[in-house]
Protein backbone atom coordinates (compact mmCIF):
# COMPACT_ATOMS: atom_id res chain seq x y z
CA UNK A 1 0.00 0.00 0.00
CA UNK A 2 1.01 3.53 -0.78
CA UNK A 3 1.51 6.22 1.74
CA UNK A 4 1.33 9.57 -0.04
CA UNK A 5 1.89 12.93 3.11
CA UNK A 6 1.45 15.11 -0.26
CA UNK A 7 -0.25 14.99 -3.43
CA UNK A 8 2.08 15.66 -6.21
CA UNK A 9 0.43 18.54 -6.98
CA UNK A 10 0.51 20.67 -3.72
CA UNK A 11 4.32 19.96 -3.09
CA UNK A 12 6.64 22.05 -4.54
CA UNK A 13 8.68 20.82 -7.61
CA UNK A 14 12.14 20.76 -8.21
CA UNK A 15 15.41 20.10 -10.45
CA UNK A 16 17.98 18.44 -9.00
CA UNK A 17 21.35 17.60 -11.25
CA UNK A 18 24.03 15.39 -10.24
CA UNK A 19 26.69 15.60 -12.42
CA UNK A 20 30.39 15.36 -12.58
CA UNK A 21 32.73 13.07 -14.54
CA UNK A 22 32.50 9.04 -14.30
CA UNK A 23 33.14 7.38 -11.15
CA UNK A 24 32.40 10.39 -8.95
CA UNK A 25 29.48 8.93 -7.43
CA UNK A 26 26.59 10.17 -9.22
CA UNK A 27 24.98 7.05 -9.22
CA UNK A 28 25.41 6.45 -5.18
CA UNK A 29 24.43 10.10 -4.74
CA UNK A 30 21.20 9.62 -7.21
CA UNK A 31 20.40 6.23 -4.87
CA UNK A 32 20.75 8.03 -1.77
CA UNK A 33 18.36 11.08 -2.60
CA UNK A 34 15.86 8.40 -3.93
CA UNK A 35 16.03 6.37 -1.11
CA UNK A 36 15.36 9.59 1.08
CA UNK A 37 12.41 10.15 -0.68
CA UNK A 38 11.18 6.85 -0.19
CA UNK A 39 11.42 7.54 3.57
CA UNK A 40 9.33 10.43 3.39
CA UNK A 41 6.61 8.13 1.89
CA UNK A 42 6.69 9.60 -1.57
CA UNK A 43 5.66 7.94 -4.48
CA UNK A 44 8.92 7.57 -6.82
CA UNK A 45 9.89 6.24 -10.13
CA UNK A 46 13.43 5.79 -11.45
CA UNK A 47 14.15 5.23 -15.15
CA UNK A 48 17.93 5.14 -17.08
CA UNK A 49 18.95 5.01 -20.20
CA UNK A 50 18.66 1.93 -22.40
CA UNK A 51 21.95 2.84 -24.04
CA UNK A 52 23.82 2.00 -20.96
CA UNK A 53 24.47 -1.70 -20.96
CA UNK A 54 26.82 -2.23 -18.50
CA UNK A 55 23.77 -2.97 -16.57
CA UNK A 56 20.09 -4.84 -16.52
CA UNK A 57 17.25 -3.70 -18.00
CA UNK A 58 15.93 -2.83 -14.94
CA UNK A 59 18.57 -2.30 -12.28
CA UNK A 60 20.67 0.68 -11.67
CA UNK A 61 24.32 -0.85 -10.84
CA UNK A 62 26.94 1.32 -9.29
CA UNK A 63 30.71 0.82 -9.41
CA UNK A 64 30.48 -0.43 -5.80
CA UNK A 65 27.85 -3.36 -6.74
CA UNK A 66 24.97 -1.38 -5.15
CA UNK A 67 21.85 -2.05 -7.24
CA UNK A 68 18.78 0.03 -7.34
CA UNK A 69 15.22 -1.18 -9.31
CA UNK A 70 14.85 1.00 -12.46
CA UNK A 71 12.89 1.29 -15.85
CA UNK A 72 14.96 1.26 -18.52
CA UNK A 73 13.87 3.66 -21.39
CA UNK A 74 15.79 4.39 -24.66
CA UNK A 75 13.90 8.32 -25.02
CA UNK A 76 11.95 10.84 -23.50
CA UNK A 77 8.86 10.02 -25.44
CA UNK A 78 9.04 6.57 -23.62
CA UNK A 79 9.85 7.80 -20.23
CA UNK A 80 7.19 10.48 -20.69
CA UNK A 81 4.97 8.19 -21.54
CA UNK A 82 5.92 5.61 -18.40
CA UNK A 83 4.71 8.27 -15.60
CA UNK A 84 1.80 7.45 -13.24
CA UNK A 85 -0.21 10.26 -11.87
CA UNK A 86 0.91 10.36 -8.66
CA UNK A 87 4.07 10.07 -9.13
CA UNK A 88 6.16 12.87 -6.84
CA UNK A 89 9.80 11.89 -7.48
CA UNK A 90 11.41 11.19 -10.36
CA UNK A 91 15.20 10.13 -10.30
CA UNK A 92 17.27 9.57 -14.02
CA UNK A 93 19.90 8.05 -14.27
CA UNK A 94 22.53 8.48 -17.42
CA UNK A 95 20.66 11.50 -18.10
CA UNK A 96 22.65 13.04 -20.80
CA UNK A 97 22.16 9.77 -23.44
CA UNK A 98 18.37 10.24 -23.33
CA UNK A 99 17.45 12.87 -26.15
CA UNK A 100 17.47 16.88 -25.82
CA UNK A 101 13.86 16.96 -25.22
CA UNK A 102 14.30 15.69 -21.75
CA UNK A 103 15.50 18.86 -20.54
CA UNK A 104 11.84 20.48 -21.35
CA UNK A 105 10.19 17.19 -19.88
CA UNK A 106 12.26 17.72 -16.35
CA UNK A 107 11.39 21.53 -16.17
CA UNK A 108 7.83 20.74 -16.77
CA UNK A 109 7.86 18.06 -14.34
CA UNK A 110 9.68 20.08 -12.05
CA UNK A 111 6.48 22.96 -12.63
CA UNK A 112 3.85 20.83 -11.55
CA UNK A 113 5.20 19.46 -8.32
CA UNK A 114 7.74 16.68 -8.70
CA UNK A 115 10.82 16.38 -7.54
CA UNK A 116 13.05 15.70 -10.50
CA UNK A 117 16.92 13.90 -9.76
CA UNK A 118 18.95 13.53 -12.51
CA UNK A 119 22.38 12.14 -12.54
CA UNK A 120 24.00 12.61 -15.88
CA UNK A 121 28.14 12.93 -17.21
CA UNK A 122 28.85 17.12 -17.69
CA UNK A 123 31.47 16.96 -19.83
CA UNK A 124 33.00 14.48 -22.93
CA UNK A 125 35.74 12.51 -23.26
CA UNK A 126 37.10 15.63 -24.14
CA UNK A 127 36.36 17.62 -21.80
CA UNK A 128 33.48 19.58 -23.45
CA UNK A 129 29.91 20.13 -22.19
CA UNK A 130 28.03 17.37 -23.13
CA UNK A 131 25.06 17.91 -25.34
CA UNK A 132 22.33 19.21 -23.07
CA UNK A 133 23.75 18.92 -19.85
CA UNK A 134 25.04 23.13 -19.54
CA UNK A 135 20.80 23.36 -20.40
CA UNK A 136 19.52 21.42 -18.01
CA UNK A 137 22.51 22.48 -15.19
CA UNK A 138 21.14 26.08 -15.57
CA UNK A 139 17.59 25.24 -15.52
CA UNK A 140 17.74 23.36 -12.60
CA UNK A 141 17.12 25.14 -8.79
CA UNK A 142 20.01 22.31 -7.60
CA UNK A 143 23.01 21.23 -9.01
CA UNK A 144 25.19 19.10 -7.10
CA UNK A 145 29.14 18.36 -8.94
CA UNK A 146 30.84 15.42 -7.57
CA UNK A 147 34.79 14.50 -8.35
CA UNK A 148 36.55 11.62 -8.28
CA UNK A 149 40.19 11.18 -7.32
CA UNK A 150 42.38 11.24 -10.16
CA UNK A 151 43.77 7.81 -10.88
CA UNK A 152 47.05 9.62 -12.33
CA UNK A 153 48.21 11.83 -9.18
CA UNK A 154 45.31 11.61 -6.79
CA UNK A 155 44.20 14.91 -7.10
CA UNK A 156 40.45 15.59 -7.39
CA UNK A 157 39.85 14.90 -10.72
CA UNK A 158 36.69 16.61 -12.91
CA UNK A 159 37.40 15.03 -16.31
CA UNK A 160 36.87 11.55 -17.80
CA UNK A 161 40.19 10.16 -19.39
CA UNK A 162 38.93 8.03 -22.52
CA UNK A 163 41.78 5.08 -23.38
CA UNK A 164 41.63 2.97 -26.70
CA UNK A 165 44.34 -0.07 -26.84
CA UNK A 166 45.88 1.87 -23.56
CA UNK A 167 46.29 5.11 -25.39
CA UNK A 168 44.37 8.03 -24.85
CA UNK A 169 41.39 8.56 -27.32
CA UNK A 170 41.63 11.06 -30.35
CA UNK A 171 39.80 14.49 -30.40
CA UNK A 172 38.25 12.80 -33.35
CA UNK A 173 36.84 9.70 -32.15
CA UNK A 174 32.53 9.43 -31.62
CA UNK A 175 31.32 10.53 -28.09
CA UNK A 176 29.28 7.65 -27.01
CA UNK A 177 30.96 4.40 -27.73
CA UNK A 178 29.12 2.22 -25.18
CA UNK A 179 30.42 -1.21 -25.02
CA UNK A 180 33.52 -0.59 -27.10
CA UNK A 181 37.08 -2.03 -26.69
CA UNK A 182 37.74 1.22 -24.34
CA UNK A 183 38.70 1.99 -21.06
CA UNK A 184 37.71 5.20 -18.37
CA UNK A 185 39.34 6.68 -15.73
CA UNK A 186 38.55 9.76 -13.74
CA UNK A 187 41.77 12.30 -14.16
CA UNK A 188 42.21 15.59 -13.10
CA UNK A 189 42.74 19.16 -15.50
CA UNK A 190 46.40 18.24 -15.56
CA UNK A 191 46.55 14.40 -16.02
CA UNK A 192 43.38 14.28 -18.94
CA UNK A 193 44.85 13.55 -22.47
CA UNK A 194 43.75 13.77 -25.62
CA UNK A 195 45.67 12.77 -28.80
CA UNK A 196 44.99 15.09 -31.95
CA UNK A 197 43.76 17.98 -29.73
CA UNK A 198 43.08 20.83 -31.75
CA UNK A 199 45.71 23.96 -31.48
CA UNK A 200 42.57 26.43 -30.45
CA UNK A 201 41.67 23.80 -27.24
CA UNK A 202 45.70 23.49 -26.25
CA UNK A 203 46.80 25.19 -23.19
CA UNK A 204 47.83 28.96 -23.17
CA UNK A 205 51.58 27.45 -22.45
CA UNK A 206 51.48 25.06 -25.01
CA UNK A 207 50.04 26.95 -28.06
CA UNK A 208 53.24 28.85 -28.61
CA UNK A 209 56.30 25.97 -28.56
CA UNK A 210 52.57 23.95 -31.27
CA UNK A 211 54.80 25.30 -34.46
CA UNK A 212 58.24 23.86 -34.21
CA UNK A 213 58.18 21.00 -31.87
CA UNK A 214 60.46 21.56 -28.88
CA UNK A 215 60.94 25.25 -29.16
CA UNK A 216 60.08 27.27 -26.19
CA UNK A 217 57.67 30.42 -26.12
CA UNK A 218 58.57 33.98 -26.60
CA UNK A 219 60.26 35.05 -23.46
CA UNK A 220 58.24 38.51 -23.18
CA UNK A 221 55.00 37.04 -23.95
CA UNK A 222 54.89 34.04 -21.60
CA UNK A 223 55.94 36.58 -19.05
CA UNK A 224 53.24 38.98 -19.82
CA UNK A 225 50.77 36.38 -19.60
CA UNK A 226 51.80 33.96 -16.68
CA UNK A 227 54.59 34.60 -14.83
CA UNK A 228 54.74 31.59 -12.63
CA UNK A 229 54.52 29.37 -16.24
CA UNK A 230 57.75 31.06 -17.89
CA UNK A 231 59.45 30.31 -14.23
CA UNK A 232 58.19 26.46 -14.91
CA UNK A 233 59.17 26.41 -18.66
CA UNK A 234 62.32 28.51 -17.90
CA UNK A 235 63.65 25.82 -14.95
CA UNK A 236 62.20 22.51 -16.78
CA UNK A 237 63.63 21.69 -20.04
CA UNK A 238 61.48 19.12 -20.65
CA UNK A 239 58.33 21.20 -21.10
CA UNK A 240 58.82 20.76 -24.83
CA UNK A 241 58.60 16.72 -24.67
CA UNK A 242 55.04 17.28 -22.32
CA UNK A 243 53.61 19.15 -24.62
CA UNK A 244 53.49 16.72 -27.22
CA UNK A 245 51.61 14.14 -25.40
CA UNK A 246 48.69 16.95 -25.86
ZN1 LIG B 1 46.02 14.16 -11.93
Amino acid sequence: MRHKLVPARHQAGSLTVICGSMFSGKTEELIRLVRRSMHARKTVQVFKSALDTRCDTTVIRTHDGTSFNAIAVSDTATLAAMITADTQVIGIEEVQFLDEPIVDLCTNLADSGVNVIVAGLDQDFRGLPFTFMPRLMALADNVMKLHAICKVCGEEASRTQRLVNGRPASWNEPTILIGADESYEARCRKCHSIRDLPAQNRPIANRKTNAKSGEKPPKRAAIAEAPPLEDNVAGNESSGIQLEMF
